[in-house]
């Protein structure tokens, strides 16, 4: 069986066919932290590639890592990157490294396996040239009166079919994406390269002057040059449809003169407080805002594999809890010996194969947890063999470092017998505990444990 996967183009549910199949998902503007929204977006890429690979595909993952070019409408066209460079008083490549080294350690720390290349927009200026000078010569691009390159969008036939907007429809001071774009022929046309003007930092030369790319030409230079000119399938969040991926679609298209991206798939966003969780609204939260309540990160892939990737999903610090016990509770159950059966393994490929229905797995596995007529071995393997796609690092132990409620209170018992050496009751409490699968470690004022 193959993985099926809704298509925002065909807006149909269809298989991904092939044994080797190229992915691109587009990376984080590295101006600020990526927040848990964000994360749930690189989280699907990760879901889909771990799914093709069960079903045995060989997937080649490509993730951009935007360090120039993504300006900011609500920072009055000021360069995302630019901004925070001088906020934090750092040079703005440094600044740029700095968030995607974070961007990296909440990849690890979310065990969304890594991509096999994350290249930057700005290690491949020359690249966007090529491009960009062939869409000139193709006339899909001119250079305007302002000195910009512009894409033609009325050069591109199948403009909107991504996101049902249509050109005669689009209308004329919508802000697309800059705000100085004075020198284009029509409204919805897209800078490809922007003239520097006053900006001195982040330009570079180029065949039409000093200046610095627009943002969507970067995706489709790196999509293209990595994955050899065709993307089986290209991830995002829903607000990349418009108009970053139609943007996309039209440059890559008149490049190849074929179509270039197969499938089209986009994550619902994350809620926080009921919003849409992003930097402007105010209501962020971060890997290491979870990590510092003491919760496991894994805790934050699970509540997102609870929910379904097409559905936005309100996230609540209640939620986040019930993952963090539900994940000791599963750990603590998967510590035997492996058993297949092969009837568990189908029904969790079916889900997954569904286009992605991982709170069905997620089902699945509490009601193979409480399933009396299973062996411990058979659940392990179930268990186990989910782990592959979910990625809770389910046969993990050393997390069950905290104990649960009544055995801590029966610590601090034990405790208080000893300060008052009482040591009848302290040996009495010693007992309780080792039955519960403790071993007890006591020196000369303290009292330790693990596991047994
Ligand atoms: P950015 O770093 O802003 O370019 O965003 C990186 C990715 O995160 C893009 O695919 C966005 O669509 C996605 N994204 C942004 N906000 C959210 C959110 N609240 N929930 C889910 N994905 C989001
Ligand atoms: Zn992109």
């Amino acid at each position: 069986m193959d993985l099926e996967l809704y298509d925002t183009k065909s807006r149909r549910v269809l298989p991904i066919l092939g044994k080797s199949i190229s992915m691109y998902c587009c990376g984080p503007t590295v101006y600020r932290a990526a927040h848990v929204g964000n994360l749930r977006t690189f989280l699907l890429s990760d879901l889909i590639r771990r799914t093709l690979e069960l079903n045995g595909a060989q997937v080649t993952l490509i993730q951009n890592i935007t360090d120039v070019g993504h300006m900011a409408e609500d920072v009055g066209g000021e360069d995302k990157i630019l901004t925070s460079s001088r906020a934090e008083k750092i040079d703005p490549l440094a600044i740029a490294r700095k968030y995607e080294a974070g961007f990296h350690a909440d990849l690890a720390a979310l065990n969304i396996r890594p991509a096999e290349k994350y290249p930057r927009a700005s290690d491949y200026i020359e690249l966007m040239h090529e491009m960009i000078a062939q869409l000139i010569a193709q006339k899909n691009a001119y250079i305007g009166s302002d000195g910009c390159v512009y894409f033609d969008s009325k050069s591109f036939a199948g403009y909107g079919q991504i996101s049902s907007n249509r050109l005669d429809a689009l209308k004329p001071g919508h802000r697309y994406e800059y705000t100085d774009e004075g020198g284009k022929r029509f409204h919805a046309d897209w800078a490809l390269w922007k003239a520097a003007g006053e900006r001195h930092e982040l330009i570079w030369d180029s065949p039409w002057g000093p200046g610095f790319p627009g943002w969507h030409i970067e995706c489709s230079a790196m999509s293209l040059h990595f994955l050899h000119n065709h993307v089986d399938v290209h991830v995002g969040g829903i607000d990349l449809r418009f108009p970053h991926h139609e943007n996309e679609r039209a440059q890559s298209n008149s490049i190849t003169r074929a179509e270039a991206v197969d499938h089209w798939v986009h994550g619902e966003h994350l809620l926080f407080e009921g919003r849409k969780m992003s930097k402007s609204t105010g209501n962020v939260v971060l890997l290491r805002d979870v990590i510092a309540r003491g919760f496991d990160p894994l805790s934050i892939r699970l509540t997102f594999l609870e929910n379904r990737y097409r559905s936005q999903m309100d996230l609540t610090w209640d939620a986040i809890s019930a993952a963090h016990s539900t994940l000791r509770r599963w750990r603590n159950l998967v510590s035997g010996n492996p058993q297949v059966n092969p009837q568990l393994n189908d029904e969790i490929t079916q889900a997954l194969n569904s286009d992605l229905d991982t709170p069905r797995v997620i089902q699945l596995l509490r009601v193979i947890e409480k399933n009396p007529e299973l062996t411990v071995e058979e659940k392990v393997g179930a268990f186990l063999f989910a782990d592959q796609v979910l990625g809770l690092d389910l046969s993990r132990q050393e997390m069950n470092r905290e104990l649960p409620p009544e055995l801590a209170e029966i610590m601090k018992l034990r405790a208080k017998a000893r300060n008052e050496k009482n040591w009848k009751e302290s040996d009495r409490l010693r007992g309780v505990l080792e039955a519960e699968g403790l071993i007890i470690k006591d020196s000369a004022t303290e009292q330790d444990w693990e596991w047994r």
